[in-house]
């Protein structure tokens, strides 16, 4: 429950609401973290929210956070300066399964900010290139200004993962894919006897998204998916987060999606 100080050491903008703020902490050792983790982070005296670790697994120390600034503690957390202290508390959770993954092609599914937690997965996942069979990313944005990590998709489709961006509205210079992400599903190559996903979006993106593996024989069993919920304490203490019979903080956020199927079926659970 104890948070550490972290210092901002540098800040990028992904796009209009969303940065990616590298932190460093102050005094204390690094933080070792699995692909698919978050942390309890908090710029002092605006409250703590749960944010996905975007960065690197294998990197040198610093600890990675993307954060879209929805409300007064995203808002404040991102309008932090370089030099500026955070608390961090974690991490937490339960990560993407990525060496379960091993001999098989692996399908990354991400809408909108999903692509954060999902980073240090394909990083993991690219670092480890030979493991793998096919690698490929299906993204989807609400429109071309929305995607985040632009420059890096390039580099990624470089080094070995099949990249497909798609987005829901776009003007007439976007020459890309427009549409909804689960309709990239169809169209992606993969050997669907052994391939898994890993997912994670808005909640309806990723009901298709199942919906449209489950029709390629992908069956709830190989399908990964982060979820979100409100989150107050992070560790299995307070409630806020329970799914059915699961607490999100200390069960997930990642979740085989065959865990999730019944109690996602509940109405408002
Ligand atoms: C496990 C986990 C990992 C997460 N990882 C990330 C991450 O990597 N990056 C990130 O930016 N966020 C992430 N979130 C979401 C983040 O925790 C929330 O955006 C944050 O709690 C909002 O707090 P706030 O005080 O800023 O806004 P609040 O005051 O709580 O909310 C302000 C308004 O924004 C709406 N809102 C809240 N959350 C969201 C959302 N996610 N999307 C759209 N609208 C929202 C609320 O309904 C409300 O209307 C994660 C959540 C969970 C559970």
């Amino acid at each position: 429950m104890v948070p550490a100080p972290f210092a901002l050491r540098s800040k990028r903008q992904e796009t209009a609401d969303t940065w990616t703020l590298e932190l460093e902490p102050r005094g204390g050792p690094a933080l070792e973290f699995a692909p698919g983790q978050f942390t309890m982070l908090s710029a002092f005296g605006t409250g703590e929210v749960p944010i996905s670790i975007s960065g690197d697994p294998d990197g040198e120390g610093r600890l990675v956070h993307t954060v879209r600034a929805v409300g007064l503690a995203t808002k404040a957390i991102c309008a932090a300066a370089p030099g500026d202290v955070l608390s961090v508390r974690g991490p937490f959770g339960r990560p993407w399964p990525v060496d379960d993954l091993t001999g098989g092609d692996v399908l990354i599914v991400a809408g909108g900010i999903g692509l954060a937690p999902l980073r240090p997965a394909i990083l993991a996942l690219l670092a480890r290139r030979a493991r793998y069979g096919r690698l490929v990313l299906l993204y989807g944005g609400r429109s071309p200004d929305q995607l985040l990590f632009a420059g890096e998709l390039t580099e990624w489709a470089d080094r070995g993962l099949d990249v497909a961006v798609t987005v829901d509205s776009a003007g007439p210079e976007w020459l890309g894919t427009v549409g909804v992400v689960p309709r990239l599903v169809r169209r992606a190559q993969f050997d669907h006897a052994n391939a898994s996903a890993v997912l994670c979006g808005p909640e309806v993106m990723m009901r298709f998204t199942v919906a449209a593996l489950a029709q390629g024989g992908i069956g709830g069993d190989r399908v990964f998916a982060s979820m979100e919920r409100n989150m107050q304490c992070g560790i299995g203490h307070c409630g806020h987060c329970q799914l059915g019979p699961t607490l999100v903080c200390r069960d997930g956020p990642v979740y085989a999606w065959g865990e999730l199927e019944r109690w996602l079926a509940i109405r408002e659970l």
